[in-house]
């Protein structure tokens, strides 16, 4: 993009809610059932009928409000948003338009080297939409209902975005604060977190907002950001020209990595809305919130700056290991090992946990994303990892060696203890046994002892292979290299 231009962003992000059933009737709410088998008259939206409100879908909605900090209105109203699409049987979805259940809010992403604070909006409660499918189907279209009913929370932010970057960090943050709290399992795959991007350009430090452009409905966070690259480049062309940006609604192609016209705002629908006769207002009492706002767990936030207080980690690393919840539960159990190996090795705590932690962001994680979070069991439990980084620390193997004994053991499913065995990978760190290899050495080689102690340091590399060869391999270098210069200095 042009550094003359600065781009604006404001998020719309709806997420299903981890309820039994859905919003309005008993059907189960659940993904990957047969087509169109959890429907009932309401979900069908047959005449008659009347929508039920699903109480564990508001509690799940007041504790997204605590965690965000938003206004939690003890009065709010559901609305009618009338459209036609054929995964609408009603002809209506029952959304919340003037009263929503939430207002403002905050959440705090990374921006280069500092932080933004990017304010929340509103946050709204709706049921889902069917979905249609044209897949192997010829000459038709066929619905499934199953997800019509679904409970979603909308969280709209307020335009103060301002790079793909902070984007794509918003939307992690946000998928793991509804993750941890339980609201949802933020699947992007199985569309439990879908995210519209609103995007406009203006002039780099210009106070007015451009005309922006709304791109719908992104699963995944490589796609956001590809998206608002590919959109910001084409704004900027426009404006360039000497062009107005096109108020409309666009898609984005994930095989081109385009963005492409879907409607323009005066095709803008019309929703005609007007409060759901149905259902009587929200009234939330008071004390229901102060027991959920008790009830809440540790949130990612405070996690970060506990893991990198009490265990003096950086806050990037503590952020990158809570980005996984299950990683960052799995390096606490692993320091706690730590602490135990370190007290019977007789070394620091911290050069351990500091080991440790660049081992799970590394090999770990890596292991991690390949295989899913199934390798934080079995034979490498957090206690195994810790036992391996403490090999490390006591220079028992090195770390390269360490690194193929972890991929060894997630392979095998044997435990580190076993592989080094095996292997025959244990450095001899000794005191005793090296200071015989490099008496031996010294008594042997007398000339090069003689030039090295004249200043020829040269010899130093050849004598510390003869250690080595001494020791089959075994020996440990850098205590060799310590040790040697140390008795050639004698
Ligand atoms: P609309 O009426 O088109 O739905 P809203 O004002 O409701 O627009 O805002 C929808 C989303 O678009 C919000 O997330 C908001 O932050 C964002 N937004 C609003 N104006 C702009 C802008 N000029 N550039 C980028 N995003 C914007
Ligand atoms: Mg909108
Ligand atoms: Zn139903």
């Amino acid at each position: 993009m042009s550094t003359e231009y600065e781009m604006v962003v404001g998020l719309e992000v709806h997420s299903q809610l981890l309820t039994r059933t859905k919003l309005f009737c008993r059907c189960e709410n659940r993904f990957g059932a047969p087509p169109n088998s959890l429907t009932c008259p309401v979900c069908l939206g047959h005449p008659g009928v009347l929508p039920v409100l699903n109480e564990e879908a508001v509690r799940l909605g007041i504790r997204l409000g605590l965690a965000l900090e938003c206004s939690i209105h003890h009065r709010s109203v559901f609305d009618r948003k009338h459209y036609f699409y054929p995964d609408l049987p009603k002809g209506y979805q029952i959304s919340q338009f003037t009263y929503p259940l939430l207002t403002g809010g905050l959440l705090t992403v990374r921006s280069g080297e500092g932080t933004r604070e990017v304010r929340i909006h509103r946050i709204h409660m709706e049921e889902d939409a069917g979905k249609n499918m044209h897949a192997g189907i010829r000459d038709a279209s066929h619905v499934d209902l199953n997800r019509s009913g679904v409970p979603l929370l909308e969280i709209v932010s307020e335009p103060d975005i301002r790079t793909p970057e902070e984007a794509v960090d918003y939307l992690k943050k946000l998928r793991q604060i509804l993750r941890s709290i339980g609201v949802s399992d933020g699947n992007m795959e199985e569309g439990s977190f879908r995210c519209d991007a609103n995007v406009s350009l203006r002039p780099r430090g210009g106070s007015v907002f451009g005309t922006k452009v709304e791109i719908k409905n992104m699963n995944s966070f490589r796609f956001v950001h590809k998206a608002l690259l590919f959109e910001c480049d084409r704004q900027a062309q426009i404006l360039d020209r000497g062009e107005r940006v096109v108020s409309e609604t666009r898609l984005f192609d994930s095989s081109t990595g385009r963005t492409l016209p879907m409607r323009s705002k005066e095709e803008a629908l019309d929703y005609r809305y007007f409060p759901e006769p149905d259902l009587p207002p929200i009234l939330l009492d008071p004390a229901w919130i102060e027991e959920e706002r008790a009830r809440l767990p540790e949130l990612p936030q405070e996690r970060v700056s506990r893991l990198s207080r009490e265990f003096g980690i950086r806050e990037e690393d503590a952020e990158a290991l809570v980005l996984e919840e299950d990683l960052s539960r799995y390096f606490e159990e692993a320091s706690e090992a730590i602490q135990e190996f370190a007290g019977k090795g007789g070394w620091p705590v911290e050069q351990g946990t500091l080991r440790l932690v660049n081992f799970l962001l590394s090999e770990v994680l890596r292991e991690w994303n390949r295989k899913g979070a199934g390798i934080l069991v079995g034979p490498l439990s957090a206690r195994e990892v810790s036992h391996l980084v403490s090999m490390v620390v006591e220079e028992q193997i090195s770390l390269n060696q360490a690194k193929d004994v972890y991929a060894v053991c997630v392979e095998s499913l044997k435990s580190p203890r076993e592989v080094v065995a095996e292997k025959n990978l244990f450095q001899e760190s000794g005191d005793e046994a090296l200071g015989g290899w490099i008496a031996e050495v010294m008594a042997e080689n007398p000339g090069e002892v003689q030039s090295y102690r004249e200043g020829k340091e040269r010899v130093f590399g050849f004598l510390v292979g003869q250690v080595m060869k001494k020791s089959a391999g075994k020996a440990n270098p850098q205590k060799v290299n310590r040790m040697l210069k140390e008795a050639l200095s004698r």
